[in-house]
């Protein structure tokens, strides 16, 4: 899409998700830029329209547009990341839940019936609930079992 040369309004970003967009435009405000987001009610109502509308558009004020862009490229690059993320995910297995087994790390399982709910939801946008929600699996026996 061509720049409209009156648009006092940039687009400096776009996003598949509404979420992320959010977050980065919170970024911007909270550096006192005046970032506003386009689109997002539309790509709410119905995702499939995110790719023909170009996504989520964070707007700013043409002269904020070289700094809004840069404070993307940043946050992109993990300078707003928070020290602790990466030391809490690496030694602690996932919620503290061990295998009752192996006593090995547990990560969240997800059968068939949760694929298939997911697949339903995505290319039919029928809410099919996923079954079993509680399901874990050991990451190094393979063992599966149900947390309650
Ligand atoms: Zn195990």
């Amino acid at each position: 899409m061509r720049a409209d040369d009156t648009d006092p309004y940039r687009t400096v970003a776009s996003y598949d998700s509404v979420m992320l967009a959010h977050m980065a435009a919170g970024r911007l405000q909270a550096e006192g830029l005046d970032a506003d987001i386009a689109d997002a009610n539309y790509v709410s109502a119905n995702w499939l329209m995110a790719n023909a509308l170009g996504g989520v558009k964070i707007r700013v004020p043409t002269p904020q547009a070289a700094a809004a862009r840069e404070i993307l490229a940043r946050l992109d690059a993990g300078d707003y990341a928070l020290e602790s993320a990466d030391a809490t995910q690496a030694s602690e297995p996932a919620a503290g839940i061990a295998c009752p087994a192996c006593q090995g790390a547990a990560e969240p399982y997800h059968g068939w019936r949760w694929r298939l709910s997911m697949l339903l939801v995505h290319a039919a946008q029928l809410p099919v609930p996923p079954g079993d929600q509680n399901v874990w699996r050991c990451t190094a026996c393979g063992n599966r079992w149900r947390a309650d």
